[in-house]
């Protein structure tokens, strides 16, 4: 490691178990992902839930908002159960989760977790009681529970108290900051007031998702430093495509490079039948850009340029990946550690042997004018040149048996 690349400090907090994960106290960022069928369409959520788990999710949100979602809670995991598929499944609660858990014991029993709006548990008197409510029902059934704060449903009698107390404070705060405070406020006294039910901390994880990135940093720095719950992370309303993708990657990023965060969702809209778990490969994408965790080979191409007119090495790049990502799920079992391996698939001779040569394995594709030939080295030597149409495919098989003679689990 260079002298000037310090590892990340992850912030202190109390972890919490979720079925057989753990959250916060220094374990592995979690990978989190939430459902958009139905829940009532029992098996249109197992389908969906079981390609977020294959693609990586290790928890997976589903909306519970009335008395048959309720009811389909328990057959979906059931049939989770009998596919093999572990993944805990998370409560999302709105308006009326304390008569929805109150009511329905097998659905209380089946969720791993729970996640509590403070915003939207109630208004006036009957607040406190239907918080407390759930709550009572997280203490009975041992489940951890998420208090996960959105500016779009801020608590607003919160918001209007503090309102007033900073008009007629000597020095009145900014509106924005009086609106971060708010978001902190409403977590922070919504966590200790659940302590106060009965609620062990290690059952609490935070979250304040707010849509813009300068603010979602801001709030989350102040919610790391005012506490030691776990906290969950997220860019809330990210949007579609590049957009969603880079706001979601730029305000993540500076989090998790100051320590905070313990459980990570990407909130993408997918484009009209784009695949939902696209969300699960940016958020493992992030984590490993990062250093923080590995999940699938990491293929280095370059971005092509005048020298490459042909689509060739655009093809085998693009065929690379999928294939790696493809036969990951395999090989996770077979071969500890392949989720480490570099591969390198580069254009021409200016950068390609020596950004292959940092690779596991790479290969340097023959630029305009280059002979007809594409070196691939095996850790920093040139083991063979491939020449004519199967390129992609003889570089596959080597690509196999690299990992076979290197990373076979003895
Ligand atoms: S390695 Fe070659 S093809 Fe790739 S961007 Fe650099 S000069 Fe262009």
């Amino acid at each position: 490691m260079s002298p000037d690349r310090s590892p990340i400090q992850r912030r202190a907090c109390v972890p919490v178990r979720v079925g057989h994960l753990t959250i916060g106290g220094g374990a592995p960022v979690v990978i989190q992902s939430m459902t958009n069928t139905d829940t009532v369409d029992v098996e249109a959520t197992v389908r969906q839930t079981l390609a977020l788990a294959r693609a990586g999710s290790e928890m997976v949100r589903i909306t519970v908002n009335n008395e048959e979602a309720a009811r389909a809670v328990p057959r979906i995991r059931e049939a989770l159960d009998a596919q093999g598929c572990a993944v805990p499944l998370v409560g999302d609660f709105h308006f009326n989760g304390h008569r929805l858990l109150n009511d329905h014991p097998a659905c209380a029993e089946a969720l791993g977790k729970y996640r509590i709006n403070p915003g939207n548990v109630g208004r006036g008197e009957k607040k406190d009681a239907q918080y407390a409510s759930m709550i009572e029902t997280a203490c009975r059934y041992d489940r951890p529970v998420r208090i996960g704060v959105n500016w779009g449903s801020l608590d607003q009698e919160l918001l209007a108290r503090m309102m007033d107390e900073n008009n007629r404070a000597a020095a009145p705060k900014e509106p924005q900051q009086l609106m971060y405070e708010a978001m902190v406020e409403s977590a922070v006294s919504s966590a200790d007031r659940a302590v106060e039910l009965g609620l062990a901390k290690d059952h609490i994880i935070l979250s304040c998702k707010m849509s813009g990135v300068q603010d979602l940093i801001a709030v989350y720095r102040m919610l790391g430093a005012r506490c030691d719950y776990a906290l969950h992370l997220g860019l809330t309303e990210a949007g579609m495509g590049s957009k969603g993708i880079v706001a979601s990657t730029a305000a993540l990023a500076v989090l998790l490079q100051e320590g905070i965060g313990d459980t990570i969702r990407v909130s993408l809209t997918p484009a009209p039948g784009e695949a939902r778990t696209r969300e699960v490969e940016v958020a493992q994408e992030i984590l490993q850009s990062m250093g923080l965790r590995s999940f699938t080979p990491m293929v280095t191409a370059c971005p092509g340029c005048g020298r490459t007119t042909s689509d060739t090495f655009q093809h085998l790049a693009q065929d690379i990946q999928a294939y790696l990502r493809e036969r990951m799920p395999e090989w996770r079992g077979t071969y500890p550690g392949v989720e480490q391996m570099q591969v390198a698939v580069m254009g021409c001779v200016v950068n390609g042997p020596g950004e292959s040569k940092h690779a596991n394995i790479g290969i340097s594709l023959p630029g305009n004018g280059e002979r007809p030939a594409a070196p691939v080295f095996v850790d920093g030597e040139k083991v063979a040149t491939l020449k004519g149409d199967g390129i992609a495919e003889q570089f596959k098989r080597m690509v196999d048996d690299y990992i076979e003679r290197h990373y076979r689990a003895r």
